[in-house]
Formats: C-alpha cells, structure tokens, sequence
C-alpha cells in the first residue's frame, strides 16, 4: 500500500536551511545523483544570490526569472531562456531577486514562480522538482515552496551551529502554518561543520522534534575542490563519503515517491525549549503544546492605521493626500471617507462638504514591490507640487515600509525643492500591528509640529477638540451659539473641520474644549499640550440639563444676561419639542445601546421626559461600563454583559418599540425597530433633536421587509 498520496505524478521537494549552510551544495549533490538514476529533476533556485545551479552548470550563472522580468523587454519571456539545462540531464532555473536592502525578495519568488506558469513550464514533465530555498524565514514570501501546491516533502539541512538549529525550528514553524494536518518533513539532513558536540546538538533537536536525520554530510575538503572545478561532488568523487550519503537522501526521496519513506508533522520548539536545547538541558515537552488553536479576534481600533490616518487627513480642508501604496489601499482610503462623510449625512442633513476630496494614489505594482517603488512616488509629488499644489500629505500603506522605500528622503528633497510647500509625512506603513489610533495619533502629530508658538493666546477665544465625531454645518452652528452666549468666539475645530493655516494659528485659542472622552485620554492630552494648548477637563455638554448647569461656571455679571437668554431660548425650543413628541413616545418602550464614550443620561432624560419607557440599557465601547454617569436613572435595568447574545437575549425578552443604538454582532437587530445613536450632537438642542428623530424613527413603518425575519430569508 502507497503511504505517500500524490496530488499529481510530480514529487515537488523543498531543501531548507540557514543562509551558506549547503542547500545549494545538497540540491546540487542530489539533483545530479537523481538524473543519473534516471530521474527528471527540475531544480529552481529560490534564494536572491542565485547560485543554486551553478556547480550543475559549469560554475556558470545562468540567467534569472526576476532579471529577465526587470529587463521588461517588449517580447514576452521564453521559457527556454529561462530553463537551462546541465550536462547529466537536469533542468535549471533561478527566480534570483532585488539587491540587498531594496524591495522584498520574498514577494519575488512568488512573481518568478507565477511568471514560469506563463512561460508553460509543466511541472507534469518532471518526475521531482526540487525548490532549493533560504531558510532564514524573515518574510512569508520565502514561506510560498512550502504552500501545499508547491512542496509536497520538505528536507531540512542544519549543522551543530545553533543558529542552524534555530533556523531549521522556524521553519518548522512555518510548515506549521501552511500545512494544516498533513505531515510533510521529509528528514533533517546533517551537513557538518565539524565541531566538537556537533552530532550531539542535532540528534537532541532531531529526538525533540520527531524528525529523524537521514545523512550525515561530513566536512569534507573535497567540496571545495569539486567547486573549483564549477561541478558537484558527486560528480567529481562519486566513491566518496560525501556522495554516498547523499545516495541516502535520493533512497529517502524515491521512497516519497513509492510510498516507502514516510513524513513527518511539524512540531517545531518553543523559545524555552530552544533554550534548554542550547544549554544541554533536557527538553521537556509540554504534552498539551498542539491542544488548541488560538483565533484571534479583532477588537476595537484594530484597524489599519493608514486607513484611520486618511480618515484623520480628509477632515482637513484644502489638503492633497498621496497613498503611497497599492491601488487597492487608495480605493481603500478613498472609500472610508465617502462612507464617513453619507454616514454624517445621515445623521446631520445640513452638512457641509467640508473634507478633502483629493486622494491621489502611487499605484504601486507588483514590480515595485519586489524593486522598489520610490520612483512613483516622486514622480506623484513632481506632478502635484509643479502645478502649484501647496498642502500635500504623503501616506504610506504597508508595503513601502516592508519593501523598504526611502521615504523621508524623498519627501525632504520635494521640500527643498519647492520652497513653502507643505509635505506631511505621516509613515503608516509596515505597521502591520497598527492600531487605527496609532494612524489617527500619527496625523495628529505631524499637524502640531506646524503649529506656529509665537501666536498669543486670546481669553475671548476657544478650539473645540473633535477628531471626526462632530461635523461642520449643524453641530458648528450650536457650538457657535453655545460659546457665543458665554462671549466666546470659536477659532476652529482641531482636527475635523479645519485648514492647516488655522492648524498653524490654533494657539489663538486660551482653552480647549473636547466634544468626547476618546479626545481626552492622555496620549491626546499631551499631544495638544505639546504645543502649548490649554485643554480643559470638562467636555462641552450635551442635553438639557449638562449645558444648563455648565453654563452656570462660566456665568460672570458680563455674560450673565447673555446666557440667560440662551437658556430661556433653548430650553422653550425644547419643551415645545417635549409636547410634540408626547403623542409619539408616550408609553413607547425603548432600549439604549450606546456605543459612545460619552454616557447616555440626556438621552435618557429627554425620552422620558415625552413619556417614553426606558426597558433597559447597555454601553457597549469602544470604553464600556456604565451607561449612565449620574444616579438619574437607578431605575432602568443595564446589561452588564456587552456580548451580542446577552444583550440581544434581554432585547428578545423585553420586546421594545425601539432598540436606540448598534449593538455588536446584533447587525439589525433582526425583527426589531433599530436606529442609530446620534452621535454628534451638542447642547440643549441635543436633547431637542434627539426627540425629532426618535419620534420620526417611532413613527416609521414598524419593520421594513428586508428587516423582518421573514424579509432576510
Ligand atoms: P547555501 O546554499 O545554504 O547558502 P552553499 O551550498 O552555497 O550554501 O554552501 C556554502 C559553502 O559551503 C560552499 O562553498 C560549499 O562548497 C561549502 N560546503 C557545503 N557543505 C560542505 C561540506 N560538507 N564540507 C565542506 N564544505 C561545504
Ligand atoms: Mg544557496
């Protein structure tokens, strides 16, 4: 019976190992030992130095994949260019790679294979193909021959040296990540650099790992000598200790392919356990170490930060934004944005367009990725910056800071080179494990370091703090009207609704004032304060009876009237609301999901104030906790627990009109009447528009189809 299930006819090996450890050496020794046993062997270098062939070939280097690529002639590749085939009969390829320090090799690989498939390089042809690849797994894209449709058996080569070890156990762990259940380690393979404990070390790591050594490679003079004369050992000494080991491997080999030989899972060791190995100690394996996966969740603010950053910018009036990056993360950027700006609309009907609308995007491509892509960039800023374009904030996806693209340096020449033009450089890339709130921390602190710290502060003068909650149009207009009875004129919101000029002159401004607790944590704080702004403790109020009693502190004799008026303005404004929404809301019983950061006792004053009941109450994050901040409102149930089952268990328990707020994982809320929170709006007429939009969604028809259980199926 045939242990070894093939997929297709071809056995596909991968030989991995540290960088000059001998995989090219292995590969070449048993490729040349195959195809004189009459095996087709085609064997594909996969490390950027692309000397994998050479001592098949004479000691010459042949063309590579990647070169011919770069070249970009106008014909298309021939295979035959690209496939070289040795004097004993086998066929040889090298993807080859960028030089050292520019673009990513790993992603190279990837390109050459997908280019030799274009080529028609069968696969089907050969009997083995033979992957001999750089095992210093930095990035996955030296990761892709161990893809299952890539190598179906994966030889590891190490000496005693540790860091051979330690390499050959990484990866080990990357067969870990690709091969699901399935074992494919095919055999450690000892090549050795003659040290003293050398055959010591490995077995030891071969015994933890489970994987057997199938040859011993001594250190052999001979090699070099064979190399000098461009051929393999093998070829030069057949009779010697080094080809007859190497006889081993290719017994191993044919035995993959009869089904003799076995594989074996990927059980590679951890930090201690290396430890241990490494000190001579003994390695105890933890018995549950594969027991369970773990999945990651996503959790708040686990966005991308380049993304979050280019939310952040487009709230900046009059600024040009360059996604350095793929044309996917600019669609991306883009998107987010228009999606921002209908969800304000939605919420806020007299909205001005106040966001950037230009997103220019480099496009960078496949071949920038592997070489570099700094060209486009520069050539994106030459075009902008010669047509006059003065406010330009370059943003980086995460390849340029994988690939490595000088960035600053190109930004710091345009700088020099147009004179008062203002380059942003907000470096969102390679921050794979960003959060959304590093790129919003990100843009906030590029836009202070314009800010300009001879302009003195003027008492009569405030900045509100809002990074996208509040929009312009209607929540600036109630701003305006708030601090305006106080005597106080508004200089601008930092940073939602701004231009950099009033970035620059945001000093004006005695205090600050923010709109949400998220804006007042102390990474933000002393962002602000940074350059020099006062930001107060209190947020700017919400709802009747906050902005009635903050009103109270700031009252003086000369403002005193002012904000009487006010009050006795607004607070009319809202009663006459309270007795227009009674036959509305009376008795409607309601549940408030709120996603805030800020707590929800307006809401809950106003709504119960036109009669309505509250049935229950959960704050849901992004800081969760107690929806309401005083003892207003002890009678109202909260559900402690913010998961979507508890809190859709109590929604379906207690049947509201009205579920006011998005719950997590709760989408619609199926079967039940659902809006969203308003989220932005200010002052006394907080609780007044609150009442107009509860009372018109009440008044909705009850479920739309789509809606309904009935609807989805
Ligand atoms: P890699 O492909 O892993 O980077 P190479 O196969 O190019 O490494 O080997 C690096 C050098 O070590 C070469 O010069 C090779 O001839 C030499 N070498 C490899 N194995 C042995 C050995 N067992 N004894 C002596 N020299 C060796
Ligand atoms: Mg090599």
């Amino acid at each position: 019976m045939k242990m070894y299930k093939k997929w297709h006819n071809t056995l596909q090996i991968a030989i991995y190992g540290k960088g000059g450890i001998g995989k090219s050496t292995t590969s070449s020794n048993i490729s040349y030992g195959m195809s004189s046993r009459g095996i087709k062997v085609l064997q594909i270098g996969c490390d950027p130095k692309h000397d994998s062939t050479r001592s098949l070939l004479k000691g010459v280097t042949q063309p590579t994949v990647l070169e011919a690529l770069d070249i970009k002639s106008s014909e298309p590749q021939k295979l035959e260019d690209l496939v070289v085939e040795s004097s004993c009969g086998v066929s040889c390829v090298e993807c080859g790679g960028p030089e050292p320090g520019i673009g990513c090799a790993g992603r190279g690989i990837i390109t050459a294979m997908n280019e030799l498939k274009r080529c028609g390089l069968k696969k089907e042809d050969y009997d083995v193909v033979l992957y001999d690849v750089l095992g210093d797994v930095v990035c996955g894209g030296f990761a892709v021959p161990l893809r299952k449709e890539y190598a179906d058996v994966v030889y590891l080569v190490t000496s005693g040296e540790f860091m051979a070890v330690y390499a050959a156990n990484n990866i080990i762990r990357g067969i870990t990540n690709h091969s699901g259940d399935r074992p494919r380690i095919g055999g450690i393979i000892l090549n050795c650099r003659g040290m003293e404990d050398e055959d010591d070390l490995v077995r030891r790591f071969s015994e933890a790992v489970g994987v057997p050594i199938i040859c011993r490679v001594p250190r052999d003079p001979l090699f070099a000598v064979a190399e000098k004369n461009g051929v393999s050992v093998s070829e030069m000494f057949p009779d010697s200790e080094p080809a007859v080991q190497y006889g081993k491997i290719i017994e191993n080999i044919k035995g993959q392919i009869d089904g003799s030989s076995v594989c074996y899972p990927a059980d590679p060791l951890n930090d201690e356990e290396l430890d241990r190995l490494l000190k001579g100690k003994e390695i105890v394996r933890d018995p549950c170490r594969n027991c369970g996966k773990i999945r990651i969740k996503p959790s708040d603010g686990e966005a991308c930060a380049a993304r979050a950053a280019a939310m952040s910018l487009s709230a900046i009036k009059g600024l040009t934004i360059v996604i350095h990056g793929p044309r996917a993360c600019g669609y991306n950027m883009a998107n987010i944005r228009d999606v921002h700006f209908l969800g304000d609309v939605k919420e806020n009907p007299d909205l001005d367009r106040t966001f950037s609308d230009s997103i220019v995007c480099t496009d960078m491509d496949d071949n920038d990725s592997i070489f570099g892509g700094i060209h486009k960039l520069e050539s994106m800023l030459e075009r902008l910056c010669s047509s006059g374009i003065d406010e330009i904030a370059v943003l980086t996806s995460c390849i340029p800071g994988i690939i490595g693209d000088d960035v600053g340096t190109c930004i710091e020449t345009f700088r020099k080179r147009y004179p008062g033009t203002v380059i942003l450089d907000i470096r969102a890339d390679g921050n794979l494990s960003g959060t959304a709130f590093d790129g919003i921390r990100m843009v906030r602190n590029a836009l202070v370091s314009l800010v300009d710290r001879d302009v003195v502060p003027d008492d009569g003068i405030v900045n509100i703090i809002s990074n996208t909650g509040l929009n312009a149009g209607r929540d600036r207009r109630r701003l305006t009207e708030l601090f305006g009875c106080m005597g106080k004129r508004i200089n601008t919101i930092l940073f939602s609704d701004c231009t950099l000029d009033q970035v620059r002159n945001c000093r004006r401004a005695s205090m600050c004032y923010a709109i949400s607790r998220r804006d007042l944590t102390p990474a933000n704080r002393a962002i602000f304060e940074s350059c020099g702004l006062k930001v107060s403790d209190i947020l700017v109020p919400q709802g009747v009876k906050d902005t009635v009693s903050w009103l109270e502190r700031f009252k003086e004799p000369s403002n005193a009237s002012d904000i009487d008026r006010y009050v006795e303005e607004k607070t009319d404004e809202y009663r006459k609301m309270v007795e227009r929404s009674k036959p509305v809301l009376e008795g409607k019983r309601i549940f408030l999901a709120g996603w805030l950061d800020r707590p929800m006792d307006w809401v809950a004053d106003a709504l119960k104030d036109a009669g309505a009941v509250i049935v229950g109450a959960v704050s849901m994050g992004p800081i969760p906790g107690r929806p309401f901040h005083t003892d207003r409102h002890t009678d109202v149930p909260v559900v402690e627990k913010t998961d979507s089952t508890s809190v859709l268990g109590f929604i379906g328990e207690h049947r509201p009109d009205l579920v006011l707020g998005g719950i997590r994982g709760g989408g619609m809320c199926l079967g039940f009447k659902n809006g969203a929170m308003p989220s932005s709006s200010v002052s006394i007429d907080a609780s007044t528009d609150l009442l107009e939009y509860v009372s018109n969604l009440i008044r909705a028809p009850v479920c739309s189809s789509w809606m309904s259980e009935r609807g989805s199926q």
